[in-house]
């Protein structure tokens, strides 16, 4: 490709509205234009980096005997109420209208839809198991779009599903999609863990999220600094001490004016963090968005409530919740803003942090103004109506699987493997007939790789502040050759001698013989990302260019010949014998 010709207009400035570098510099290099928020199109060089992440997607998809298919992103709503999540989903599924004011949705993921597919086809044992994918745009009309690619709402997504007769041939499935996505990642250039995202009601891991690392990425990871333990922070489990053999010392009552915080009243009363109760107070909906109940959550001074546990213990879905309008709290339960504890309250639910039950003599609020209590006892003060973990993994914490200690790293949430069991099978009536003929659901798995995500985080991982470094298997072309000054006979021919023997042999070359100052085609090598240049200046007349890898420092005066063998022998080696684009 001749940069000449080439549809594209890189930017000096960094977007108004980019924060993070991998969204500056996607649209600084014009890989992708914004269309509104959280909608993004694909320039030419972009869309060819995301061909490229998908080609590899499919490849390791093939790979494992799925099968590609392409199903509608519009799909009925009948479908989504089946399920049960018409209502469920919330305001992120993007819901539209036909003429005749029939409901459709544009998938957010297709559970229903290929649920429906199967259910209509399948019947016998004999032909599972098999698995289904597609690499599809989806639309997720998300509350905070940000970040570019990173949180859109139309995005690139690979969702595969698999359809097993049991729990053992799911597990088989489950784990050659793991070791598929490690080689896509792998593949990718990228840095990544795969994270327990869940624990549920089926057993074992039945979920694990691929979290490429990134100081800028929204997932928090825990993970254990002894064994190969890691979890989002959403999901990771808590181990709570042994309950403390402390004597309990009698109630009292304190004053405590001012101490609306939990550092105020320690600091106050002189007692550490980790001996008081923290309280946070929610109010939940109904399906008509109207305040149905209040709650009230408390674990350790020192720690955080971790919503999906509280949603999750509470059995409710997680935007049916939102902190509590405290003075109609107050009125209706008997609460104090900032001297709230767990005595006291009425017409509330109360969650109670597991770990509080084996803590002895801790202060809490007194449910009165200026005052808490110290001294305070599960059983003996106060109960919950739920008590259950709720609290986020901290750093310093036991591991749950070994005892060791636990880190916390920051990541890109760029795929995720999930045993969905029967849920969708049995809602949605997928049945199987086995040997005997009796029916049983079918055991399902979904897997999904958000592919224009997974641009984005190669770029986080990979730039450096004069724009992105492309790893070679995703970069947009591998070769680019600046002629310095293309009005200059020997360098022009040069270029262009070295341009087609580069892509006589395989190799994906753009050739930058735009007449632009050598600063300004210099400049855009470097945020374009292009892994390997060859730079035809001065030297031209006799034979020799510069040759420098993008990753690299180092640069070479070289034979044109020499920079040719070069590129080709470090492109073809990188790529392991295998060319996309021929
Ligand atoms: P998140 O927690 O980041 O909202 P999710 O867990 O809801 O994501 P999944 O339903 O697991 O997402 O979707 C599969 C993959 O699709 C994710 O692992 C992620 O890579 C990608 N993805 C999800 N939402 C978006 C989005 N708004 N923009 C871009 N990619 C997304
Ligand atoms: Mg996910």
């Amino acid at each position: 490709m001749r940069l000449s010709k080439l549809h594209m207009r890189t930017l000096k400035e960094v977007p108004n509205d980019a924060v993070v570098p991998s969204h500056i510099l996607l649209v600084r290099a014009d890989m992708i234009r914004q269309g509104a928020s959280g909608i993004y199109g694909f320039m030419h060089m972009g869309y060819r980096t995301l061909r490229k992440i998908e080609q590899i997607v499919r490849e390791e998809m093939d790979a494992i005997g799925s099968q590609e298919i392409h199903m509608s992103a519009v799909s009925p709503a009948e479908l989504w109420q089946e399920s049960g999540r018409w209502n469920a989903y919330g305001p992120e599924l993007w819901r539209i209208k036909d003429r005749n004011d029939r409901d459709f949705c544009l998938g957010p993921t297709h559970e229903e839809v290929f649920t429906d597919l199967v259910r209509n086809d399948t019947s016998s044992y004999r032909q599972l198991p098999f698995s289904l994918y597609q690499i599809q745009t989806k639309y997720r009309d998300e509350a905070r779009p940000r970040f570019g690619l990173m949180r859109s709402r139309e995005f690139v997504m690979k969702d595969a599903y698999s359809f097993n007769a049991d729990p053992e041939s799911l597990d088989e499935s489950y784990n050659e999609m793991y070791e598929a996505y490690e080689k896509i990642f792998t593949r990718c250039g990228l840095e990544y863990r795969a994270v327990e995202a869940d624990t549920g009601a089926i057993g074992g891991s039945n979920s694990h999220e691929f979290t490429a690392l990134s100081e800028v990425g929204e997932s928090e990871i825990a993970y254990c600094t002894s064994c190969d333990y890691a979890a989002t922070d959403e999901r990771a489990e808590c181990v709570d001490d042994p309950a403390s053999d402390e004597e309990m010392k009698p109630l009292e009552k304190v004053l405590t004016p001012g101490t609306k915080t939990i550092e105020a009243v320690a600091d106050y009363l002189g007692l550490d963090k980790t001996q008081t109760i923290k309280a946070l107070l929610f109010e939940t909906y109904d399906n008509d968005e109207k305040v149905n109940g209040y709650v009230a959550a408390f674990v350790r001074g020192d720690r955080d409530v971790n919503m999906i546990k509280l949603v999750n213990a509470l059995n409710i879905p997680e935007f049916a919740i939102a902190f509590a309008d405290e003075e109609k709290m107050s009125k209706a339960c008997g609460c104090v803003g900032g001297f709230t504890g767990p005595m006291h309250l009425h017409d509330c639910t109360v969650v109670v942090d597991s770990e509080l039950k084996g803590m002895k003599n801790l202060c809490a609020g007194a449910c009165e103004t200026d005052h808490h209590y110290i001294n305070m006892n599960y059983g003996r003060d106060y109960e919950g109506d739920i008590v259950t973990d709720i609290k986020v993994l901290k750093e310093g914490d036991k591991c749950p699987k070994c005892g060791g200690m636990i880190k916390h790293a920051r990541g890109i949430e760029v795929g995720q493997v999930f045993k969905l069991g029967t849920k969708y099978s049995e809602a949605m009536n997928a049945l199987y007939k086995d040997e005997q003929q009796k029916e049983h659901a079918i055991w399902m798995g979904c897997y999904g790789i958000g592919v224009s995500r997974t641009m984005a985080a190669v770029v986080e991982q990979m730039h450096d502040e004069n724009g992105i470094i492309w790893p070679v298997s995703v970069a947009p072309y591998h070769v680019i050759i600046t002629v310095v000054k293309p009005k200059d006979e020997a360098q022009s021919a040069l270029g262009e001698k070295i341009y087609e023997e580069l892509q006589a042999a395989g190799i994906e070359t753009l050739l930058d013989d735009r007449n632009e100052r050598p600063g300004v085609k210099f400049n855009d090598a470097e945020l374009l990302g292009i892994p390997a240049a060859i730079t035809v200046g001065r030297g031209a007349a006799d034979g020799i260019v510069e040759y420098k890898l993008r990753r690299e420092e180092n640069k070479e005066e070289i034979t044109a010949e020499e920079a040719v063998k070069k590129a080709i022998s470090f492109i073809k080696t990188e790529l392991d014998g295998r060319c996309f684009f021929k």
